[in-house]
């Protein structure tokens, strides 16, 4: 077990209080979750892409805009497929799998993700919200055709849907598209039924819909977690600030705990 700084030991040590009295746990993730499976933490769509031009000579957010998509599909296609590249083969790390398992151990645990690399799915987290979407559903832009894509190899560009030829595209929220109305819905009504503890891993909180959960139940007294190596606009505002990687903070609070996260 990895020993920390008396001051982080003593924030586990309460987080790890807190969580045992919790019913209904809120996490909040982002890219940094995902960095200790190996992805990059850059910033864009799910923080997959550093924002630099394009052989295109647009701004990658341009590019991977809905409406570039309405006209040049393949060269929004040839980003995401970059970003998938990134994904492929990647697994949950410790970090997902504890918040999967603690499914197990409280009423509700509900996981409101940035990311699109679908890992929260594979670790098996039973409430996700994915609100940039993911890159593993493929649906029609003109049918009601959808299909899973375990990866893009081989794919045409851009693909078409074998239904009707229309473009296909994957089920990701493009720079300039509103997000998805059902999902906001399902997580402001999971804001009002309440959570005991909220969590915010690896964010960088750029996005209000980020922030404003957090800032909110530090202002109702519900206690608040970040983990982040790096300091974020948040770090102020949590009760409990911890300057850890996602796996290694997940790992020392579940073991305070005594649950055991399983193997994947
Ligand atoms: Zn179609």
């Amino acid at each position: 077990m990895t020993n920390f700084s008396p001051s982080i030991e003593a924030a586990l040590d309460a987080v790890a209080g807190h969580l045992s009295q919790a019913r209904r746990a809120l996490f909040i993730t982002g890219a940094g979750i995902s960095a200790d499976s190996g992805l990059p933490t850059y910033r864009g769509v799910g923080g997959l892409y550093n924002s630099e031009a394009t052989d295109e000579g647009l701004h990658i957010e341009e590019a991977l805009s809905g409406d570039v998509f309405a006209v040049r599909p393949d060269i929004t296609w040839k980003y995401l497929i970059q970003i998938e590249e990134n994904c492929r083969g990647a697994k949950p790390n410790a970090a997902h799998r504890a918040i999967a398992c603690l499914d197990q151990h409280l009423d509700r645990v509900m996981v409101f993700t940035q990311n699109v690399d679908g890992l929260h799915r594979a670790a098996g987290s039973c409430e996700i919200i994915e609100i940039h979407g993911n890159l593993q559903e493929l649906m029609c832009t003109s049918c009601t055709h959808e299909e899973a894509a375990v990866d893009f190899r081989g794919r045409e560009i851009p693909p078409l849907c074998p239904v009707c030829g229309a473009v296909l595209r994957p089920k990701v929220v493009l720079f300039g598209e509103s997000l998805p109305e059902d999902e906001l819905d399902r997580f402001i009504e999971a804001l009002q039924e309440g959570f005991d503890i909220v969590f915010s891993i690896g964010t960088s909180n750029v996005f209000p819909y980020i922030t404003q959960p957090v800032v909110f139940a530090a202002g109702s007294g519900i206690p608040t977690v970040e983990i982040n190596p790096a300091r974020t606009q948040l770090s102020e505002v949590v009760d409990y600030y911890l300057p850890l990687g996602a796996a290694e903070a997940m790992t020392a609070i579940l073991d305070r705990l005594g649950i055991e996260i399983d193997p994947v």
